[in-house]
């Protein structure tokens, strides 16, 4: 590459524009687009590592069939020709295409006019449905269209930020800093939390509202009452914008009547949910901002339409610093909706039900078998390939045998499918293992296109990076197919821009009631000015102002009208004596779905090298479960094995587990063998964060560890979980077979490391202890300890050791001993990933009492300089120290000043 290319993140749905360049040295460098509108310059740290993830390394470089390395025009031809005789024989609903959040618009585009116009099914739908299909059925609900009516600037305007099922901390870390870090002179927002965890969200909390999982809509209905009660309801913007106020007043009271039943239903104080209630009440400037907690639920659109009630009421929609915000979580989700990548959406916000729209774009496409009915939704596209009524599936960009619920029924169903084609840069991923045909997609930096973030901002995703083996760009694949299936005419695309100016011509051409969604001003534009396009939000049409929308209280709905819609709460899903925890499911600050690109930056693994369950004490002490020891999570459908975490921050009676780990990472680390796909009946979001488990000690005869300079083969452990740590391979394992000589079972774990190398070896078969290295040219090349339980030797100090060229006498001697000899303490996990600082050397520097504010802090250890994004866990632990020193005793006080 030559000079600085302009280009988008490919992680969350804030969407931050970034600056590729090469440095003087040759290495990439990924920085914050200054002039990017959604993040100023500013990135996180999945953003910051982006250089460290775009090695080719398990990339997929050539197509290949049944595994075997293939030409295109094989691939191609066999793919078409099995789709083609499927269609022909059981129909266009025998096959499904299943997509994602992670393709661009063009790619996206592509693919749902070839399934919707051209094959003649509903049968195209996202792994989006997993993260915000109830927002999008939400939105349609009380607006009549898909849209976010606010904007990024809104958070920065906001006297109160509402965060609602959003660990945005973490999730959203660039927009949490930019609600949170003011300019300089500007009045802070007064933030609430509402989350079942104290998350880092909570550090900047000036409420945290902690109610039992699946009580919502309750709290937000009570809301409404509360708004109704102290005389606090918009009535002029009611009686003129909205519709089914008073049918929804008198259903939120019968759940809500008052704040006392509220706070008891949702196990919250009562003075809490009051003041909650009267901040709400009494700022105008407030924005609800959520995300997954309130999607990923059985009942999750009437959760957010919940919300969306009370903004319409007191009339905060769309004005300056308020509103409600769903949050989206990928990189593309609002690109798929756009384009009607969701089975039950036609194109460009054209519903099915509307058939003046669905001939538009009939007419449009030129299609000559458009589809009539909604198709399958994610989890049902799953279910129909298990009983054989689909029989061939397209996977483009995802990872299905990981992220869908139903345990192991989606890939029982994989296995089964008559013909599964996956479209992935990564050859190696749990889905790719089902592939019958395996297409290799470009990669982000390689490809070109645009997609859309949270707040409607359309913004390019450009190519920095040569093609790599034999990869294509998504669209070029889809349209090679749809060639071959004889539609060449119609999916002649020769570049993106030729898509995108389809795609933004498709949104001005359809008829019916005006659509908000229209971006036909940029239908004619040429290559340069695509190729140059900078970040734009949507509308744009006939210079429609694009900022904020629904502002003027006019919806896109047949009287103009908003609705409100009346929500009956549904009963919680309960724990009993068999299942007595209630599993979260959710993030990790520095890792993206299934890490198979996350996962090759060390500083990003830093955080978490293995699979880990967060407890609150109590439980804990229930359970029978220590600190680090491994945890058997177990439901009525699957298991899942983790490191325990024992924390206040978790609520009692709830456990958490992040949704990365696959089966590339870990034995039996996938939330998804656990969680029953039970679906939201309207949206068809699968309910991800309430599954009723138990959780006792994971029984094993030894624990073990091993760090490696080279990747070691894992033999007779009946768990396992391994990271690419700095400089090192990280492989945890714990096993009941103990083998008959350790020695020599090391030996073999190590494979070829130990071959030629100096072996250092100790044993006491007593204590069950063992610990064994390699040394090569006087420097470590590995380690492995066992011990009769999980209390194992310091990683963090043996990892420091993969830094020496030599190992000194006296380190040699640690490995056997397995101790350091000077103990310089277990600096805890990682708090910075960018700076690599511990959560030890922030301890020391808060107790040292030179450090008062997140600023002197970073200062004095590094940690939150770069991206910022852990600042959220600074503030919370000098918050935590302040809070300790107020309760301390007169006497300790005195010392400590
Ligand atoms: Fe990427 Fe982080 Fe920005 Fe999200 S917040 S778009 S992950 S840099």
């Amino acid at each position: 590459m030559s000079g600085e290319t302009r280009t988008t993140c490919p992680y969350c749905g804030v969407g931050c524009g970034l600056v590729a360049s090469r440095a003087a040295a040759g290495h990439l460098e990924i920085k914050g687009d200054p002039a990017h509108p959604a993040n100023r310059g500013r990135l996180c740290a999945k953003g910051a590592a982006l250089a460290e993830t775009l090695g080719l390394e398990g990339r997929a470089l050539y197509p290949e069939i049944n595994g075997r390395r293939a030409n295109w025009a094989e691939a191609l031809d066999h793919t078409a020709d099995v789709f083609r005789r499927t269609i022909d024989e059981y129909g266009p609903n025998s096959v499904a295409f299943y997509v994602s959040g992670q393709l661009l618009t063009e790619d996206y585009y592509a693919a749902n006019k070839l399934m919707k116009g051209f094959i003649g099914s509903g049968n195209i739908d996202t792994n989006s449905r997993l993260c915000m299909a109830s927002s999008v059925a939400g939105h349609k609900r009380a607006f009549g269209e898909d849209v976010v009516p606010g904007n990024y600037d809104d958070l920065e305007l906001a006297d109160l930020v509402v965060i609602t099922g959003s660990n945005a901390a973490w999730c959203h870390p660039v927009l949490y800093q930019r609600m949170t870090l003011r300019e300089p002179g500007a009045p802070a927002p007064r933030i609430v939390v509402i989350d079942p965890r104290r998350t880092a969200s909570c550090a900047d909390a000036n409420l945290h509202l902690a109610p039992k999982p699946g009580t919502d809509a309750i709290l937000f209905n009570g809301l409404l009452v509360h708004l109704a009660r102290t005389g606090h309801i918009d009535q002029d913007y009611v009686a003129a914008s909205v519709a089914g106020y008073e049918d929804t007043l008198a259903a939120a009271q019968v759940s809500a009547p008052d704040v006392e039943s509220v706070a008891a239903a949702c196990g919250l104080d009562a003075q809490e949910v009051w003041q909650f209630y009267e901040w709400f009440a009494r700022t105008e400037r407030t924005v609800t901002l959520y995300s997954q907690g309130i999607n990923q639920s059985r009942t999750g659109t009437d959760k957010v339409n919940a919300i969306l009630n009370c903004h319409l009421a007191t009339g905060r929609v769309g004005k300056p610093g308020m509103g409600p915000f769903s949050l989206t979580g990928q990189p593309n989700a609002m690109g798929g909706r756009e384009v009607g990548g969701l089975a039950n959406q036609v194109a460009a916000h054209v519903d099915f039900g509307d058939a003046a729209g669905i001939e538009a774009v009939r007419e449009f496409w030129k299609a000559p078998a458009m589809a009539a009915a909604p198709g399958l939704k994610a989890t049902e596209i799953f279910e129909a390939i298990g009983r054989g009524e689909i029989k061939a599936l397209w996977i483009m960009g995802t990872n299905p045998a990981v992220s869908m619920p139903g345990g192991d029924a989606v890939r029982d169903a994989l296995a089964a499918a008559e013909f599964v084609a996956v479209s992935d840069c990564a050859s190696d991923t749990d889905s790719t293992r089902f592939a019958d045909v395996l297409f290799p997609a470009l990669a982000w930096g390689e490809k070109d296109g645009t997609v859309t973030n949270s707040e409607r901002r359309i913004s390019r995703q450009r190519n920095f990076l040569p093609v790599p083996g034999e990869a294509r760009a998504d669209w070029w694949i889809i349209s090679e197919i749809a060639a071959r299936l004889g539609f060449g005419a119609s999916f002649d695309y020769r570049s993106p821009a030729q898509i995108f100016r389809e795609h933004a011509g498709l949104t001005g051409g359809t008829s019916g009631p005006a659509r908000l969604f229209d971006i036909s001003d940029l239908a004619e534009i040429d290559d340069a000015v695509y190729g140059a396009l900078n970040p734009v939000q949507w509308p744009l049409a006939r210079g429609a102002g694009s900022q904020r929308l629904l502002a003027s209280g006019e919806f896109p709905t047949l009287d103009g009208r908003a609705r409100m819609i009346p929500i009956q709460p549904a009963a919680t899903v309960t724990a009993d004596a068999k299942r007595p925890l209630i599993l979260n499911t959710g993030r990790l600050r520095d890792q993206w779905h299934t890490m198979t690109r996350t996962a090759k930056s060390p500083r990003l693994t830093a955080e978490a090298t293995e699979p880990v369950i967060d407890i609150n004490p109590a439980d804990a002490g229930n359970c029978a479960l220590e600190e680090g020891a491994l945890a058997r999570i177990e439901s009525d459908q699957g298991v899942l094995i983790a490191r325990v975490h024992v924390t206040e921050a978790q609520s009692q009676g709830s456990l958490f587990a992040p949704i990365h780990f696959s089966d590339r990472f870990a034995s039996d680390a996938r939330v998804g063998s656990l969680i029953v796909p039970v679906c939201d009946p309207i949206s068809g979001q699968p309910e991800l964060k309430q599954t009723p488990v138990s959780a006792i000690p994971f029984d094993a005869a030894w624990h073990g560890f091993a760090l490696s300079r080279e990747p070691i083969e894992i033999i007779g452990a009946d768990w396992w979980a391994r990271a690419q740590a700095a400089g090192h391979q990280h492989t945890e394992f714990a096993g009941n077979d103990v083998p008959e000589d350790w020695d020599l079972w090391a030996r073999s774990i190590l494979g070829e490391l130990h071959g030629g190398g100096e072996w250092l070896a100790f044993g006491d078969k007593g204590l069950g202890l063992y610990r064994f290295a390699v040394l090569r040219g006087g420097a470590l090349a590995a380690c492995l300890f066992i011990a009769p339980d999980h209390n194992l030797p310091d990683r963090q100090w043996l990892a420091g050791l993969f830094a020496e060229s030599i190992l000194k006498p006296v380190d040699r001697m640690a490995l056997l001993t397995g101790a350091p000899a000077e103990p310089a303490g277990d600096q805890g996990p990682v708090v910075c990933a960018c700076q690599g600082v511990r959560l030890g050397t922030i301890e020391a520097a808060i107790a040292d009492g030179n450090t008062k504010s997140v600023a002197a802090l970073s200062d004095a250890t590094g940690a939150g300089a770069t991206c910022g994004g852990c600042r959220a866990e600074l503030t919370q632990m000098l918050k935590t120290h302040r809070q300790h020193l107020n309760s301390a005793p007169m006497e300790a006080l005195a010392e400590s000043a």
